[in-house]
């Protein structure tokens, strides 16, 4: 069974498709997720589209998000589909809560989402939902994810290079200030973490780094495939994750990628499934100490 040894992705988004057939109604008070869907490329997944493709790239296990809205009502909504499909698969597909962190009702949207099953928070927009990491609220939403055990899935991205819809201003600087601020909190910096990675050669970072994990997500579109050799100097393949952020992008085309770098098979096995499993798995035996 392919099942068996198969990937572990980390980015996968999916759209309740009650929410899809009236996107427009629910967008219009929303800048940002209204440019995300409406930008040249967006696909909206369900979770039977996943699934198929889960079989056709060889994955055994998918941390499913929503797409984190300003409306904390959208957000559950979200929130709803993702656990719904979970319980319908377990042991598939790991359930991430989406929250608004700006607007009340967080912690009790985090601990029914936990109560539901879900096994971490996000993907969560700094910027495009206006949070900055230095503020009150991002640093609220860590002590909530810290207590709950639950690992934080946040979007941050490259401040230089070439413009795309949803690339904004939160980057390395506050990526890296945060995990300070925050050192017992397990963080996954999507795509890359911005380029953070590339600081940890700094010694005072790499160990400021430590509960820091980078996913892959959108990473064909802005790195040359020697990144991944170049994430082995630096000594972080064992925080590597291998995100697809699905279904922008399907999972084997990573895979590929890694391979035709040069990764060895250990390594790509430790950054499509074992350094998730670690992770994920470690937390949950904790998660239900109160
Ligand atoms: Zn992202």
């Amino acid at each position: 069974m392919e099942g068996v040894a198969g990937l572990f992705d980390v980015h996968v988004h999916l759209f309740p498709p009650e929410v899809t057939c009236e996107i427009e109604r629910y967008t219009t008070e929303d800048v940002f997720l209204h440019s995300i869907c409406n930008s040249k490329g967006h696909k909206y997944a369900t979770v039977e589209d996943l699934l198929q493709s889960m079989a056709k790239n060889g994955v055994a296990m998918a941390a499913v998000s929503g797409f984190a809205a300003n409306d904390q009502g959208l957000c559950r909504l979200m929130n709803d589909y993702v656990l719904e499909a979970a319980r319908c698969y377990p042991g598939r597909l790991l359930p991430m809560a989406v929250v608004s962190p700006g607007r009340p009702g967080v912690e009790a949207e985090i601990r029914r989402a936990r109560d539901g099953g879900a096994a971490g928070v996000g993907e969560l927009f700094p910027w495009g939902q206006g949070f900055p990491l230095d503020g009150k609220e991002a640093s609220k939403l860590a002590g909530i994810c810290r207590e709950g055990r639950l690992p934080l899935l946040l979007h941050v991205n490259e401040n230089v290079g070439h413009r795309y819809t949803g690339k904004g201003d939160i980057s390395v600087k506050e990526a890296a200030l945060f995990a300070a601020a925050n050192p017992d909190q397990d963080i996954i910096y999507a795509h890359w973490g911005g380029g953070l990675l590339f600081y940890e050669l700094m010694p005072e970072l790499q160990r400021q780094l430590q509960r820091v994990y980078y996913d892959t997500a959108a990473g064909p579109f802005l790195y040359d495939q020697k990144i991944y050799l170049v994430a082995r100097e630096i000594g972080v393949l064992s925080r590597l994750l291998l995100g697809s952020d699905y279904p922008l992008l399907a999972p084997l085309r990573y895979r590929r990628e890694m391979e035709a770098a040069g990764l060895t098979a250990t390594e790509v096995e430790m950054v499509c499934g074992e350094n998730a499993r670690r992770l994920f798995f470690r937390t949950e035996e904790h998660m239900h100490v109160d």
